[in-house]
């Protein structure tokens, strides 16, 4: 397949291991005492299960894998709080479909639809803008999620929304955005980190610039990369040389698609319609200030929490975790998804107990999908 089979070509792929092989020897990094690199985006670490990197490199490289799926750190009290939008009178509530199975401490969406909840699935937040226009007798909510991808068509949807004059549709925001996570990972004194391969998507949209503190404050290496194999390899060979020449810079490995200063007509949206809360939860980490967006005062009329009266307290939070559930040890590299009590056995892809075992982009579901499960191993 033409764009593809270049990205795959296992002649090319075998050049690229043997010199990340002679790069990881040159740093002197073995099996005991190896090199850590975070892979931040789920797309990444669904994507080295999925080929097998993590088996074709040397025991002298180990991935962390990061919390970069939007799905699995979103903690527990926001679902409960969506499906309580979802129960109310006269609402259609949408959502992409991988949020529908996320556990919140009492249900998930899918079940409160079972329940009852006119909850549907949709492909886009034009998705629910059509609904509310087909519809102007029902309250239509978005469920906003996801990084700095996303973040953009929600805005442009709230923007559209409010050139229509449309007073039946509102989003309930939950976007949250990827270098406040970066920073809380590198101030954790348990950090182990070595490098960074850092997220393609997000990085059309915000550029590279937003990752210089990582190596200017941090002196860490960080590369920006896609999503092809060999794509994936090169990008880590990239990081390894950084590290073996003493040297901690942002690169972009996915140049073709990511422009340095990023999308400035997504960037204006975003400005225009969100801007930071000062502290946002995560599933597994906690609050990590400045990491979460609201919606503007401006368009306040479009905002779920104000309309529906939900707002976001910290104080009010649980930040329980589900009885022996390890997502937060796993997000932070502090163990393998296998070191969990729960894989395999209480928590499947099937019957998900954790966040990480909810979308496929989650570490734990990525194991349990491509050879990771080896149930052996966990009797
Ligand atoms: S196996 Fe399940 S419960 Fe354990 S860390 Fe992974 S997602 Fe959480």
């Amino acid at each position: 397949m033409k764009y593809v089979d270049e990205f795959r070509d296992p002649f090319a792929a075998r050049g690229v291991l043997a010199a990340i092989a002679r790069t990881v020897d040159a740093i002197g990094a073995i099996k005991e005492k190896p090199i850590h690199i975070m892979e931040i985006c789920g797309g990444h670490t669904h994507a080295i299960f999925r080929y097998g990197l993590d088996k074709l490199t040397p025991p002298g490289l180990e991935f962390i894998h990061g919390p970069g799926c939007p799905v699995c750190v979103l903690p527990m009290p926001r679902v409960d709080e969506a499906v309580e939008i979802a129960e109310r009178n006269g609402v259609i509530f949408t959502t992409f479909g991988d949020a529908m199975r996320v556990p919140g401490t009492k249900k998930s969406l899918l079940q409160a639809k079972a329940d009852g909840a006119d909850i549907r699935m949709v492909y886009s937040p034009l998705d629910a803008l059509d609904l509310a226009r087909r519809n102007p007798n029902r309250d239509i909510v978005f469920f906003g999620l996801g990084f700095e991808t996303t973040t953009p068509s929600t805005a442009l949807s709230i923007q559209q929304a409010a050139a229509e004059r449309l007073t039946n549709f509102s989003v309930f925001c939950n976007h949250i955005t990827v270098p406040p996570p970066i920073k809380a990972l590198l101030d954790d004194p348990f950090m182990i980190l070595d490098g960074f391969v850092g997220p393609g998507h997000v990085s059309m949209v915000i550029g590279t610039h937003p990752y210089d503190f990582i190596a200017r404050d941090y002196g860490k290496p960080i590369v920006v990369a896609g999503f092809e194999p060999l794509v994936l390899l090169q990008s880590v060979l990239m990081v390894l040389t950084q590290i073996s020449e003493g040297r901690a810079e942002v690169e972009n490995q996915y140049a073709r698609i990511v422009p340095e200063h990023g999308n400035p007509i997504s960037i204006a949206a975003c400005n225009d319609v969100y801007e930071p809360r000062d502290s946002f939860e995560w599933r597994g980490l906690g609050e990590i200030d400045k990491s979460g967006l609201k919606i503007r005062e401006k368009y306040a009329a479009f905002d779920a929490e104000r309309k529906f009266g939900i707002g976001y307290a910290i104080a009010s939070r649980a930040l329980a975790e589900p009885d022996g559930c390890r997502c937060g040890d796993v997000m932070t590299g502090r163990i393998k998804p296998r070191a969990c009590p729960k894989f395999g056995r209480d928590c499947t892809p099937e019957a998900p107990l954790g966040a990480l075992m909810v979308s496929s982009e989650g570490a734990c579901a990525a194991y349990y999908q491509y050879g990771g499960a080896q149930l052996e191993d966990v009797a």
